[in-house]
């Protein structure tokens, strides 16, 4: 028998690699582009002719190419931006592995034109089916345009396989928009069968997230900014009440390069806990810097998923410094980084490395919100760098008014005067001492600095029993009053077990209970505030709530009992409340960290704006 292995030549094997790095005509667009930025163009600009598939071209004004590089660029493995494998971990390129333009070159007929600035003449060559046509000197501009013409012309099945034009279109403009986003100091255009489709002037951040993704966004942008010695993030969210029903617009950049993450999409998603609905999704576009070391972009062949060093630290930071930027766009009084109590207590977290970077770092925004709760009133107006972020929470005029459920609005102007008003005119506030009103024993219509809102007594008190109870449980727990006639308590062999489980942590809420034989407790206290007779009915009616959120898996188990308690002991519609407890329960509900909504995100009131009311009148 002879023999039977042979070697591939090169351009089957180069077409094979291919498969991996191209798939579309959207991923030979990622490729090109990030060759332009790395090549140090200020100004790109990308022409497509049907969807891609007769035509893809990128042209940059970067560094060019020397004769010999520009026919070695097509070779595969050929890259100039890696040497070593070590340089894998100081990546500060787009591309690295060497392999996009040979991929190109196999799949497509490629010409190039190129031109350094130290050169007087430029180089033009066309290749197709991996190998070289024509090459000649040629006038060009300094950089390059590399077009691709006919992709997979020469792999039918795979030219089957492309989806119909507006859907290859659909995927290049995403592409587009990725690597636009990533980079709005340089200039970006689209051209599509001789249309231009988008025109993006060098800018913010801001200002390109307004060109790419409409000006309409422009007042619903939140600025998150956080920097430590581990890594920054920046970049801007949506304000809860934009967020929509489909998902779409949310962009993670890590070092610049677009990344997938379902991880660190729920980092983001659990600081909008309570103020969006759970089907809905925020818009977000948010920028991680890291050291290279610290994270792993050679997991995936097109690179858009990356491996984190330490995942649990990124989470972290991403969480808390969304959480961050959303509680000082509302104003609330306080903040609670209820992190994990195994991420605070990792070194990146707790200690900064040095005095000096301990220093440096103390004076970040991020250190002081892991270190210290009571941010937002502790922002002095003197203090320049804290006012300057500030400004950006208060860009933008304020929205054309109207009603609206929870949720403060942005003032323009001066950043004093925004933070002086951030409690009074930027802000809904109950008049004081303003005489209360309740509807249908339900409502109660409140007079305030700009109109008035009708609040829900059940919805605003479960507000103001939770964010009571969650800061006593996160502090010295919730004190206990000694039953003075102890009940025992005959429970379902199954709720006996839930209890048992739930012991612990019933007890740091005030629930003294304790096992009394089999299936049986006894118990011996509960909170404080709770009247007193019904301790056993107490005790069935929580485990009863508590078991209507147990699939509801993202909560903690304390996270849980405390919405229960709160929902428990909330005043309920029907209940006749009387002045000074209908303002204690306004003025309750207004002193709360999140006063707009209930723990499970509906709203506690709704309101009406004085400019509203008279324009419903015709005024
Ligand atoms: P990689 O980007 O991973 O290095 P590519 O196959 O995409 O691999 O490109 C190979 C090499 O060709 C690059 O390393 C770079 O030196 C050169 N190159 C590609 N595109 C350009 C460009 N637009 N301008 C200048 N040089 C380029
Ligand atoms: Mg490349």
């Amino acid at each position: 028998m002879p023999d039977i292995i042979q070697l591939l030549p090169d351009n089957i094997a180069n077409q094979i690699a291919a498969g991996e790095v191209i798939q579309r005509p959207a991923s030979a667009v990622k490729e090109l582009l990030e060759n332009a930025i790395d090549a140090g163009g200020t100004e790109i600009r990308l022409i497509i002719a049907e969807a891609g598939k007769s035509l893809i071209q990128v042209i940059d004004n970067g560094r060019g190419m020397s004769e010999t590089d520009a026919r070695m660029a097509f070779e595969r493995h050929a890259t100039s931006k890696i040497r070593h494998i070590e340089d894998l971990f100081r990546i500060r390129t787009m591309g690295f592995r060497g392999e996009a333009l040979a991929s190109i070159a196999a799949v497509s007929q490629v010409e190039l034109k190129t031109r350094r600035a130290e050169d007087e003449i430029g180089t033009a060559i066309e290749i197709e089916n991996s190998a070289v046509r024509r090459q000649e000197p040629v006038a060009a501009p300094v950089g390059t345009s590399i077009a691709m013409k006919n992709l997979f012309f020469n792999v039918p099945a795979r030219r089957n396989f492309l989806k119909s034009h507006p859907a290859e279109m659909r995927h290049i403009i995403e592409e587009f928009t990725r690597v636009a986003l990533a980079f709005p100091a340089i200039f970006f255009s689209l051209h599509h069968n001789g249309q231009e489709m988008m025109h993006l002037e060098k800018g913010s951040l801001k200002q390109r997230i307004l060109q790419v993704l409409g000006s309409t966004h422009n007042a619903k942008l939140v600025a998150v900014q956080e920097n430590t010695d581990y890594l920054n993030i920046y970049g801007f969210v949506g304000k809860p009440e934009a967020a929509k029903k489909t998902r779409g617009d949310q962009y993670f950049f890590v070092n610049s390069r677009y990344i997938r993450s379902a991880y660190l999409n729920h980092a983001v998603m659990s600081a909008y806990r309570e103020m969006i609905p759970s089907d809905s999704f925020p818009l977000y576009t948010l920028f991680i810097d890291l050291d290279p070391a610290h994270v792993d972009i050679n997991v995936h062949p097109t690179k858009q998923e990356i491996k984190f060093e330490d995942e649990k630290v990124v989470y972290a930071f991403v969480q808390a410094a969304v959480k961050h930027a959303l509680a000082q766009f509302s104003v609330t009084p306080t903040l609670d980084f209820d992190l994990d109590p195994h991420i605070q207590g990792l070194d990146a977290v707790s200690k900064p490395v040095t005095e000096e970077k301990r220093a440096e770092a103390a004076s970040g925004r991020l250190y002081e919100a892991f270190s210290k709760k009571n941010q937002a009133h502790l922002i002095e107006p003197e203090n320049k760098s804290e006012l300057k972020h500030w400004r950006e929470f208060y860009e933008g005029p304020p929205s054309g008014g109207g009603v609206e459920s929870g949720g403060a609005v942005g003032m323009a102007g001066d950043p004093a005067v925004a933070f002086a008003g951030a409690r009074t005119a930027g802000v809904v506030q109950p008049v004081e001492g303003a005489e209360l009103q309740q509807l249908m024993n339900t409502y109660i219509v409140t007079p305030t600095n700009r109109g008035f809102v009708l609040v829900h007594q059940q919805s605003a008190h479960e507000r103001v029993v939770y964010e009571r109870l969650a800061a006593a449980a996160a502090g010295k727990g919730i004190a206990a009053q000694q039953s003075m006639f102890p009940v025992t308590l005959q429970l379902s062999p199954q709720d006996a077990a839930l209890l048992s489980d739930l012991q612990p942590d019933l007890l740091s809420l005030g629930y003294q209970i304790e096992p009394f034989g089999k299936n049986a407790f006894i118990v011996q206290g509960t909170p404080a505030d709770l009247p007193q007779g019904n301790e056993a009915g107490a005790v069935e009616g929580l485990l009863e709530q508590f078991k209507h959120f147990t699939s509801e898996i993202k909560f903690s188990r304390r996270e849980k009992l405390l919405r229960s308690m709160a929902w428990q002991q909330a005043v309920k519609p029907g209940a006749a409340l009387d002045q000074s407890e209908m303002r204690a329960l306004v003025d309750g509900l207004f002193a709360c960290e999140q006063p707009n909504v209930t723990p499970s995100g509906q709203p506690t009131y709704i309101e009406f704006r004085k400019e509203y009311v008279e324009k419903l009148f015709g005024k």
